[in-house]
């Protein structure tokens, strides 16, 4: 039973930001803006934070594994996974199929755990549309010409491709005016100050804190009452 309030009326726990439950974050941003980077730092040091693994028709980079970084996919078993409504959202981008399995959400969110998507401008607003209390994050290169030398400096993509992904970035930034909150990745460490520092603001919500300081709350008020003369 969770503690009254001063005025002595019981905690209602309805609404954005009272829900006990864990928060989903969604983070999207042009190709090398730097969310992959960001996210992987954000994620030491947030034991509570986990990251959904995506299903891609995409195949991997050099050092991408099978799991970890995506669950790597035929298209036949991505169509397969869309006509059994396994994912909460997909997209194609670029070339590929993107998309985010219900079960990920379903386990992760159920276990109090907070949840972090890295997904596309489309993907988030199917995701919104379904959690409207989603927090999303868009995070923005401090220009096109330094997005274009990360995508460059980073060597994972053909001319080819990398030309692509600048021609696409432009679209994806167009975006922005969706999401709740914008960070521009300059400085990576700033950038990852600003990043975690939303992270512990939604771990810090009456409803998370009472879920998690419970007893301790209820320890306090009575031992209160009992030491009054
Ligand atoms: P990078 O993140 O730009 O380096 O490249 P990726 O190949 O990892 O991702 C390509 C695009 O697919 C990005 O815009 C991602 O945000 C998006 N993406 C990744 N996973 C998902 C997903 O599960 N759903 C959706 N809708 N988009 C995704
Ligand atoms: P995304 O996941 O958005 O495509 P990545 O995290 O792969 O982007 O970053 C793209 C490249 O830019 C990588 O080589 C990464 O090391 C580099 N990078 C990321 N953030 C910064 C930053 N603030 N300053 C300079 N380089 C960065
Ligand atoms: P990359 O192929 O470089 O790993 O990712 C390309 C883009 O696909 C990125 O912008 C990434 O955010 C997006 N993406 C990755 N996984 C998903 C996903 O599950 N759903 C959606 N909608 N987009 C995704």
């Amino acid at each position: 039973e969770p503690p009254s309030s001063a005025s002595g009326q019981p905690e209602q726990a309805q609404g954005r930001g009272d829900d006990p439950k864990g928060t989903l974050f969604v983070v999207s941003a042009p190709s090398g803006a730097g969310k992959t980077s960001l996210v992987r730092a954000l994620l030491d040091g947030h034991p509570n934070l986990r990251l959904s693994v995506s299903y891609t028709t995409r195949t991997p980079r050099a050092g991408e594994v099978d799991g970890v970084h995506y669950h790597f996919v035929s298209r036949e078993t991505f169509e397969h996974m869309v006509r059994q409504n396994a994912f909460v959202e997909y997209a194609q981008v670029f070339d590929n199929a993107y998309g985010t399995a219900r079960e990920t959400l379903r386990q992760a969110l159920d276990d109090g755990q907070d949840l972090l998507l890295e997904i596309d401008w489309q993907g988030a607003r199917q995701v919104r549309q379904h959690f409207p209390e989603a927090v999303s994050i868009f995070i923005l290169p401090p220009s096109l010409r330094e997005l274009e030398r990360r995508l460059r400096e980073r060597a994972q993509d053909s001319d080819e491709t990398i030309a692509r992904r600048m021609a696409e970035a432009r679209g994806e930034l167009s975006h922005y005016g969706e999401y709740d909150y914008l960070i521009v990745n300059d400085r990576f460490e700033a950038a990852l100050t600003e990043l975690r520092a939303l992270v512990c603001a939604f771990g810090l919500r009456r409803a998370r804190q009472q879920r998690k300081l419970g007893g301790a709350l209820h320890a306090m008020l009575e031992s209160d009452a009992e030491a009054a003369p």
